[in-house]
């Protein structure tokens, strides 16, 4: 068949030449401009195109169809643009195959398909080549960045010959660079093909750029996998290597060393043992475990440290103790001043214990703020019943597996405290003092307190069972005693499984005592001052508690008097001095400035000044209240960082004076007319508690009156609506306080009339306590005078505010 241009298509017209051609679809396969490329063709209406093309002027039309495996694509399956090429070579090969020798003319565009059978025919349009057009710069910069990207491409991918590069960069043409390029890129078809399809020349070689920067990541991301891959081999097959070398030589040295030589050591140290059978069976299992790991191994490594904790444990050492009170008694009172009523509780517990023959019962928990000796108690206890001694400090402890341990699935497992504890106790009767215990605080990981219910319960402490471990440990020999600083925060069903025995603060007459007999004594030695002479007296050791130390116990003493022995070591040292005294003269050479100032009774009576009592964690202390009244609008203003309950006693306070206005004689409206300001000095310190109800009241009531509280009298008591004093708590603690700042008179609650026994007997000698029911009797006590109001000054306005007030109080019941 032969194929006639159409009339109106001249091959060149103008810049746009239209031609109508053979259309031969090509497989997997784009050809573009200038490229010289053979291929074989099989199908027979590819065949009958390419002997019509060769009949006609050699030309036919290459494109590229869009799916490779199509046998027979109709139109719409192949490409729109492709290449007009000319054929230049043809060559039978066997089986009706031809192969065909193409050079790249110029791409073409379909613009009407002409016939198909028996082959396609179409007409085509030349798409421009932008050959005439002169270079412009960014055509130029495109070429340079295109032949660089390239030289790059080329070196990451082989099949790019040195030789075609070199030719490729002797090019001048933008155009022929741009074909020949993508023609020989290893990238999909129809990339390929989009390239083919773009018009603009420019284009074309930021589509090039793009592909080809593309291409070189992937293949630099491909090599640096290929890489760590060979190394990770070369790695692995190394050390299965060596590993083998290694068995080989092991044995050779007839299993001395390595994993057959350390389950032997295992071995030996078991033989030597008495562990319970439970135990024996266990150390068993791991060491066949472990035979069986490779040397060096993570799970070789977990099975040897289960195997190191369990022979770590003591499970066959108890020490010989005996409960003898009379030896117990020695101690307690030779390690300890004074607590006589704690170290006679103790004896009692310990006399139980010896009496029933086993340490099931309650546990013992000293409750007393920091310093006061507790664990110093529990360190006495375990000396005289010759028990090994370890402390745990409970402070901070979140998490049960802190208590019990991990799970050994986990990284880096442990077992938890107490088997740690009964590791370094080295044996099974030990006294484990849980220290801080109402500092344990549970969150998501579970609550450390249900896992010390087990530890405390003597019914089933004999089968603890450790996460860790997995193995029953029976804690039945274990003397626990706890310590806490307050028992507010302690769970309940921990709190009914103790015995608590109260120790109190120290009174300063005693911790001048016990720095005398213990702190200064032990401090010298531990300073390696025994061999000098040290001068000191009770009136610098007062100075010391006074001055520099603000506590409930003595432990910051005991820091104070570790200070002066230290600077003493030195100056003994340097001066070669053999004796060295320390007054109350000198103390500041050894301290430095006095820390703290004595709370002293104020010289006057004041008027709208309260002195009330406190009680903090490191003590007592006492704090004026001041109130004063202004011209105003009836506002209340509250100063000194005071907390949401202070606040609420505040208010009280003065609805309490409200509800007595016809009573006393203050003015009527002084809750309208005029502002109340209260403030409670030191105010960066934050003060909350109920306590303060009636010195609050006792001020304002002063302030209104104008009349002075007498400076001798100190008072603590909380206060209802209706008047009433309610009971408090540290009255003790606020006494001595009391006691210290020169107050002679301290107005109580009549409830906390019953603690005036348990204070030192220096505090009731020099104070006077007046147990109250209600405020009016503070009020009668306190303030130098009561005026009150003339019978004949009441109104109506008086009385309703009264009755207000009851109302008030009536919802709130
Ligand atoms: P706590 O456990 O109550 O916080 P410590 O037992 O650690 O206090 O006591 C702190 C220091 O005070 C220890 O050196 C202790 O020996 C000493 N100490 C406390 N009370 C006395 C006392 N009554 N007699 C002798 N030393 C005491």
């Amino acid at each position: 068949m032969s194929v006639t241009i159409p009339e109106n298509i001249s091959k060149k017209k103008k810049n746009v030449k239209k031609y109508c051609l053979p259309l031969l679809p090509l497989r997997g396969l784009t050809v573009f401009p200038s490229m010289i490329l053979h291929f074989d063709v099989g199908r027979k209406k590819s065949i009958k195109a390419l002997e019509e093309a060769l009949i006609n002027d050699q030309l036919i039309f290459l494109v590229t169809q869009k799916d490779a495996q199509n046998e027979e694509p109709s139109i719409e399956d192949i490409y729109k643009v492709g290449t007009i090429s000319k054929v230049k070579q043809l060559l039978k090969l066997p089986g009706d195959t031809i192969r065909v020798l193409v050079e790249g003319v110029s791409r073409a565009k379909i613009s009407k398909i002409v016939c198909q059978e028996p082959f396609f025919v179409a007409e085509l349009t030349e798409m421009k080549t932008d050959l005439d057009s002169e270079m412009t710069f960014e055509e130029e910069a495109l070429k340079r960045r295109l032949l660089s990207i390239f030289e790059e491409y080329a070196k990451f991918n082989k099949r790019i010959s040195q030789d075609l590069l070199i030719s490729i960069l002797l090019l001048e043409d933008s155009a022929e660079i741009t074909d020949i390029i993508s023609s020989n890129l290893m990238i999909k078809a129809c990339d390929k093909q989009k390239i083919l399809e773009e018009d603009v020349l420019n284009n074309r070689m930021k589509m090039l750029i793009e592909i080809m920067l593309r291409e070189i990541e992937i293949m630099d991301i491909e090599n640096d996998i290929a890489l760590k891959v060979k190394q990770q081999m070369e790695k692995t097959q190394k050390e299965y290597y060596l590993r083998e070398q290694m068995k080989i030589i092991q044995k050779e040295l007839g299993d001395k060393d390595g994993v057959y030589g350390e389950v032997l050591e295992y071995k030996e140290k078991l033989k030597n043992r008495n562990f319970p059978e439970e135990v024996k069976n266990k150390v068993e299992k791991e060491m066949n475990r472990l035979l069986k790991m490779l040397p060096g191994s993570a799970e070789g490594s977990v099975i040897r440290s289960y195997l190191d904790w369990i022979f770590d444990i003591p499970w066959d050492v108890e020490t010989d103790d005996v409960i003898d009170l009379k030896k117990s008694e020695e101690i307690l009172n030779k390690e300890h001043y004074g607590l006589e009523k704690v170290k006679e509780r103790v004896l009692e517990y310990l006399a139980v214990r010896k009496l029933r023959n086993d340490l099931k019962g309650p546990i013992l928990c000293l409750v007393g703020p920091p310093g006061v000796g507790k664990t110093s108690i529990a360190k006495s206890i375990a000396k005289s019943l010759n028990k090994n001694y370890v402390r745990i400090a409970l402070g901070g402890v979140k998490d049960e597996a802190e208590i019990r341990g991990h799970r050994r699935t986990y990284v880096g497992a442990m077992p938890g405290r107490i088997v740690t504890a009964l590791k370094q106790a080295g044996s099974m009767n030990p006294l484990i003092l849980l220290d801080e215990i109402d500092k344990m605080s549970s969150d998501f990981r579970g609550s450390p307190s249900s896992a010390m219910l087990e530890v405390l319960d003597g019914e089933q402490n004999n089968t603890f069972r450790d996460h860790f471990m997995e193995l029953d440990i029976d804690l039945s020999k274990v003397m626990f005693i706890t310590t806490a600083n307050s028992l507010s925060t302690v769970e309940k069903p921990l709190l009914d499984r103790m015995e608590v025995i109260e120790l109190q603060s120290y009174i300063d007459d005693e911790k001048i005592e016990i720095a005398d007999r213990y702190l200064f004594p032990k401090q010298i030695l531990e300073n390696g001052l025994d061999k000098y002479t040290i001068k000191y007296d009770k009136e610098v050791i007062r100075n010391i508690i006074t001055y520099y130390t603000r506590e409930a116990g003595v432990r910051d003493l005991e820091r104070k008097i570790a200070c002066i022995c230290r600077k003493i070591a030195k100056k003994v040292l340097e001066t070669k001095q053999k004796t060295i005294s320390i007054s109350s003269s000198n103390l500041e050479k050894f301290l430095g400035k006095k820390i703290y100032t004595c709370d002293k009774i104020s010289l006057e009576n004041k008027i709208g000044v309260a002195r009330g009592l406190a009680w903090t964690p490191v003590g007592g202390d006492t704090l004026e209240i001041e109130v004063n009244i202004m011209e105003g609008k009836g506002n209340i203003e509250l100063t000194g960082k005071l907390g949401d309950v202070m606040k609420e006693s505040a208010k009280t306070a003065i609805s309490c004076i409200r509800a007595r206005i016809n009573e006393f004689s203050v003015e009527k409206d002084f809750y309208s007319k005029y502002d109340i300001h209260i403030h409670v000095p030191e105010g960066a310190t934050p003060k909350d508690g109920p306590s303060a109800g009636i010195t609050l009241a006792t001020a304002v009531l002063s302030a209104l009156m104008k009349v002075p509280v007498k400076r001798t009298v100190a008072m603590t008591g909380e206060i209802t609506l209706r008047g009433r004093v309610l009971p408090i708590g540290g009255l003790k603690e606020k006494a001595i306080a009391a006691y210290k700042a020169g107050i002679t008179d301290v107005i109580i609650p009549l409830e906390n009339k019953k603690d005036i026994e348990d204070m030192p007997l220096s505090v009731r000698s020099k104070i006077k306590f007046i147990p109250v029911e209600y405020i009016d009797d503070v009020f009668k006590y306190a303030l130098t005078e009561i005026k009150y109001r003339a019978k004949n000054d009441l109104t109506d306005d008086v009385i309703n505010s009264n009755l207000v007030i009851e109302s008030n109080e009536a919802i709130l019941v």
